[in-house]
This record gives C-alpha cells, sequence and structure tokens, in this order.
C-alpha cells in the first residue's frame, strides 16, 4: 500500500454558543479537528484526526500540508518507521522537537495511518494491536530517550507475561465492555440547577465516576462539590479538574479546601511542564483526603511526548496517566506511553470528550487491557456526551461502559455532511 495522497481540512463545531466544554482555562472552546484522509494506490482510504478548541486549527492544517510529502510514495508496510519519519525529519524537527503543533500535526497522520491499516485488514485497531505478537509490539516504539526508564527487552518481557488471557479479556470487553466516567455534568459554566440535574442523571445511567472542572473561584467549587456529593451519595467517585490553573502552592491549598468532600483525583494542577510541581503536589495530598486516604493526582492530556510521560513516572509525580490520542503522535507513540505506564504499574484513564477523542482511545485501552497492563483495577475512560453524531461509528456506552468497537478501522471516520457542514470558515454552519 503506497500512500498517493494526503488531503486536510479544518473542521469546526460552534460548542462557545452552549458553553459545552467550558473550564476554568477554557472558558468558550468552539471544538474542533484538524482532519485527514490517507489515499493508497491500492483504494485504501484511512481517517484520522488531531483535536483544537478552535483559532489555530487551520496552523495544524498547514502543519499537516507541510509534512505530507514525507509520507506521499512512501508504503504503510511499517508504521514505527512511519510515525518516526513523520518526527525525525532534522528540519521540520526543530520546530519542536515532538511537541507544539508539528506533533499534533504528526499525530493527525498517524492515526489516518493506523485507521487505514485496520480497515484493510477488516478488523478495529483494538483488534488489530492485540493480535500483534510481543516483538512486533516494541518493534513500533522509537525506543530514543526511554531506556533508562525501559529497555525494548523489558518491554519484551512485559508483553510475553500478558499474552496468556489475551483471549478472555479481550472476549471480556466485547461482553461487558470497558468502565468510563462521565464529564458532562460538571462544566464550569453550568449553573446548580444543571449541575445536580446532570449528576443524578449519570448515577442512574450507572456511572460510579464523575468529573467536575474546578479552579475559578473557591467558594463557588466547594459550594458545587458539596452540592454534587450531596446528589451522589459517598459511593461515587467525584474526580476533579483544574486545567493548569494553579501555581503549586495553589494546588494544594485549593485541594485541601476540597478535601472534605473526598476528591478521587485532581486532574492538571498546574502546568504539565511542571514534572517536580506534579510530584510536590502529589506528596503534599498523599493523605489529604478523608480517614488519611490520598488524593491522587492526575495529568495528561497537555504532556507533549512519552518522553515527559516518562518523567512524570519516574518522578512518582502521578497516580493517574491521562493519555490523549492526538496530542502525541497517534496511536503508535501511545503503544510507548502504555508500555511506560505498566513498567511503573500506574493505571491508564485516556483523556477523551472535544470531538472524536472517545472514538479513538476507547482502541487504545481496550488494548492495554487485552495485551499490555491485563488489568481495569482502577482504570476509567473518560466520556463526554457531545458530537458523536458526526462520525459513522460513534462509540456505544451502555450501563456506564464503553462497548468494544466491532467495526473495522480506528472510528475516526466523520460523516461526509458534516466534514461539509462544519468545514470553517464556508460551511453552512459558519455562514
Ligand atoms: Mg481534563
Amino acid at each position: 500500500m503506497i500512500v498517493t495522497s494526503v488531503d486536510s481540512f479544518d473542521i469546526r463545531f460552534p460548542t462557545s454558543r452552549e458553553l459545552d466544554g467550558s473550564d476554568a482555562m477554557n472558558p468558550d472552546p468552539d471544538y474542533s479537528a484538524a482532519y485527514v484522509v490517507l489515499r493508497t494506490d491500492d483504494g485504501h482510504e484511512g481517517h484520522g484526526f488531531t483535536f483544537t478548541i478552535g483559532r489555530g486549527n487551520d496552523v495544524c492544517r498547514a502543519a499537516i500540508d507541510a509534512l505530507a510529502p514525507l509520507v506521499i510514495g512512501r508504503d504503510l508496510d511499517d508504521l514505527g518507521e512511519f510515525g518516526r519519519r513523520l518526527t525525525h525529519d532534522s528540519q521540520f524537527r526543530w520546530l519542536g522537537p515532538e511537541k507544539g503543533v508539528m506533533h499534533l500535526a504528526a499525530a493527525a497522520i498517524v492515526n489516518a495511518a493506523w485507521d487505514l491499516t485496520a480497515t484493510a485488514t477488516g478488523v478495529p485497531v483494538w483488534r488489530y494491536l492485540s493480535a500483534l505478537d510481543p516483538q512486533q509490539l516494541v518493534d513500533l516504539v522509537d525506543w530514543r530517550y526511554l531506556t533508562d526508564a525501559l529497555t525494548p527487552d523489558e518491554a519484551l518481557d512485559l508483553l510475553k507475561a500478558s499474552l496468556p488471557g489475551r483471549t478472555e479479556r479481550a472476549a471480556h470487553l466485547e461482553r461487558v465492555g470497558y468502565p468510563a466516567y462521565t464529564t458532562s455534568a460538571g462544566w464550569l459554566g453550568y449553573d446548580d440547577a444543571k449541575l445536580a440535574r446532570l449528576a443524578q442523571e449519570a448515577v442512574d445511567a450507572g456511572y460510579t465516576q464523575i468529573k467536575l472542572k474546578v479552579g475559578a473561584d473557591l467558594a463557588d467549587d466547594i459550594r458545587r462539590f458539596a452540592l454534587t456529593r450531596s446528589v451522589v451519595g459517598p459511593d461515587v467517585r467525584i474526580a476533579v479538574d483544574a486545567n493548569q490553573r494553579w501555581d503549586v502552592g495553589d494546588a494544594i491549598a485549593w485541594m485541601t479546601a476540597l478535601a472534605p468532600y473526598d476528591p478521587w483525583w485532581i486532574e492538571e494542577p498546574t502546568s504539565p511542564d511542571d514534572v517536580l510541581g506534579h510530584a510536590a503536589v502529589r506528596r503534599a495530598l498523599a493523605t489529604a483526603g478523608p480517614g488519611g486516604r490520598p488524593i491522587r493526582v492526575a495529568t495528561g492530556e497537555h504532556v507533549a511526548n512519552r518522553v515527559m510521560f516518562k518523567q512524570l513516572l519516574q518522578a512518582e509525580a502521578v497516580d493517574v496517566v491521562q493519555l490523549d490520542a492526538c496530542r502525541v503522535a497517534g496511536v503508535t507513540e501511545n503503544v510507548a506511553i502504555l508500555l511506560l505506564a505498566a513498567r511503573f504499574g500506574v493505571p491508564v484513564c485516556p483523556h477523551a470528550g472535544g470531538v472524536g477523542l472517545c472514538e479513538l482511545v476507547q482502541h487504545l485501552s481496550m488494548f492495554d487491557y487485552v495485551a499490555v497492563s491485563g488489568s481495569l483495577d482502577d482504570r476509567v475512560i473518560e466520556y463526554v456526551d457531545h458530537l458523536h453524531e458526526h462520525f459513522v461509528d460513534p462509540v456505544v456506552i451502555s450501563r456506564g461502559a464503553y462497548l468494544a468497537p466491532r467495526a473495522p478501522g480506528f472510528s475516526a471516520r466523520m460523516h461526509a455532511d458534516s466534514l461539509a457542514r462544519y468545514a470553517f470558515p464556508d460551511g453552512a454552519a459558519w455562514r
């Protein structure tokens, strides 16, 4: 399969009109996708995208167009090499390396290549990955900068150890699904009545964990958290998410004030680049919860690459790894991050929501369960109930769980009429 074309699209949804997705750092996002269609000489097509929240989506699209010549005319036989071709180009590398707009653009192209490969094989991506043998998985990874924490041989041993039970775990996913939690109740722009109603609906729908946005005003956060706790009771886990709002000292003080309401985790307490800051917050909150329980520290949706995840794990700075399908260089780099998390015994609870992120990350978590960590303990995939109607193969949630996708590919394809209607700036939705 030789790549013959890379077509890019600037797709934006006017979500800021309803304050869907509002939080302390992102008050008015327009959820957007810099979207890619790869085509090959034998008639196959792969779709992928990276996620942005509006302005700048055109910059990602321009970066995709700039990278396209690196893959046109190349085959898709070796997806590890395909990914490294995009991230190791000596001139483009100056713009990162492996971070920022160029890395988001690489994610879109790499994700499209995985969609194409799995579609051509006739299986969903999670199944495709879960059928690779340990050596094939190790060969996908870009090992540069990782070997002080995890070597290819150690990864091979880890993957071999989880070979037994692959079939049973895949069958469990198809029967029961993968646990989810919902963020749909807790956007910062929602009033108390809407928050209470949505929290009750989440519990009624079978969720055992929900998440609230915090970090704009402490008095508001205490009132909203107390209200939510009173609605859902003591047994539902409530995570909170500050979206990088705080300095380290503020994070510790704010979470200490919220501790009586039993936060399950604090997500993005501070800058995603501040490894030592996360470690300090984690140490300070290790016994801050009711009864001396920990308030866990979570981050990842803005962690630029596998090297940053390596440091967060080495520094014992996180309890939860929140990988993102589109922030790092797509499926291939996420295989490395799953292996690192397994090596350190830290659960992966992917970031999702946005547009299409739920569709993509379900494949990564399901692969992790079948072939890497082999565990569902304290693992949940974020779920947000927005924009799924634009996808050909949308996620299916039942009783608080993601049901395993059965259609071939990466669940990444948007309907053609959505691509037309939400094209920025000329689609009907923007005129
Ligand atoms: Mg978040």
